[in-house]
């Protein structure tokens, strides 16, 4: 059975039915998953008749499409398969459903315990991909390395969490050499070693490190300030629809670092965030030093900064705000 998102099937159909062919496997339908990862959602694909009759369930999407499939599977006990058709996030891989309301507001986290069997990213797909979902990942994978690195400081690591923070490196890494040409090829639609470099650090390297250092449910390292700063501003109206999430929080890792007083750092990866056109300042964000003000309380709240080094405070984020004018 492939649920996906419409575009995307669109993107994979044929290649899923040739790849099939000859094979004992039979794609018995296609379905679309509807629009949000949410209960609902879910609940409806449960009762179609080719869902319930299918051994294995192939998910075709972005992250929201592909979420929404591991709770079918979940619910099911079947076994899923994940198809990423772009390069924005660990959806594809990682152990962990981000669940909606049917409004678009934010529900839940689901762990589980398995993630998918296995994982095909056919790289001429995501060469297609529009370049906006590349751009964003970028931002959004580079952080993982800053979150983790930052909540883990300190600490006492059993294996699989030292593991965890040793891989988080590569999510910075292969993108600050990959990243740039990877945009240019995915602008071209070619697929080349640095696309592909790209796509498997944001798609694979970043859902096993959050599922390492995340591991035995006792701490999460996961998260922290550049997370918290996209959160907090989500509190402004029409935010969230008009910013897309990897481009905030690549500059609210810049934030991050100065609040961490890293200005060294925080100049080298602004250097790198003007190779690949990722904002520097607040004006590239669209955002005033006043809208920031108006949102700190809920930053240093937010969850992401529950476990870290430190205690963030307003003023800190609000420094670090003034000197990215
Ligand atoms: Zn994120």
């Amino acid at each position: 059975m492939v649920i996906g998102g419409e575009k995307a099937m669109a993107a994979a159909r044929q290649k899923l039915k040739e790849a099939v062919k000859d094979t004992a496997i039979e794609i018995i339908d296609f379905v679309h998953y509807g629009k949000e990862c949410t209960y609902e959602t879910a609940g409806r694909l449960e009762k179609l008749a080719p869902v319930l009759e299918a051994d294995m369930i192939f998910a075709v999407g972005g992250g929201k499409a592909v979420d929404t499939c591991k709770l079918v599977s979940i619910d099911l006990k079947k076994p899923y398969f994940s198809f990423p058709t772009i390069a924005s996030n660990c959806a594809a891989s990682s152990a962990l459903s981000i669940v909606y309301h049917e409004d678009g507001s934010f529900c839940d986290f689901v762990h589980f315990l398995e993630s998918a069997k296995h994982v095909f990213i056919d790289s001429q797909i995501i060469a297609q991909a529009p370049r906006q979902y590349l751009w964003a990942g970028i931002g959004d994978t580079y952080a993982k390395y800053y979150e983790v690195d930052i909540s883990a400081r300190g600490e006492k690591l059993n294996y699989y969490k030292s593991m965890g923070v040793h891989m988080s490196k590569m999510c910075m890494e292969t993108l600050m050499e990959t990243g740039s040409q990877a945009l240019r090829d995915n602008e071209a639609g070619i697929v080349s070693e640095s696309l592909e470099e790209a796509a498997l650090c944001i798609i694979m390297t970043t859902g096993w490190v959050s599922m390492l250092v995340a591991r035995d449910h006792t701490m999460d390292y996961n998260g922290g300030l550049a997370h918290a700063f996209f959160y907090g501003l989500c509190n402004l109206p029409g935010f969230d629809e008009d910013h897309l999430h990897g481009v905030v929080v690549a500059f609210g890792v810049l934030l991050l670092l100065l609040v961490d007083g890293r200005e060294e750092e925080c100049q080298r990866l602004k250097d790198f965030n003007r190779t690949v056109g990722l904002p520097v300042s607040l004006t590239d964000l669209g955002v005033t030093l006043d809208q920031v003000a108006q949102c700190t309380p809920s930053m240093v709240k937010d969850e992401d900064l529950d476990h870290y080094p430190y205690k963030v405070t307003e003023e800190m984020i609000l420094e670090a705000a003034r000197k990215l004018l």
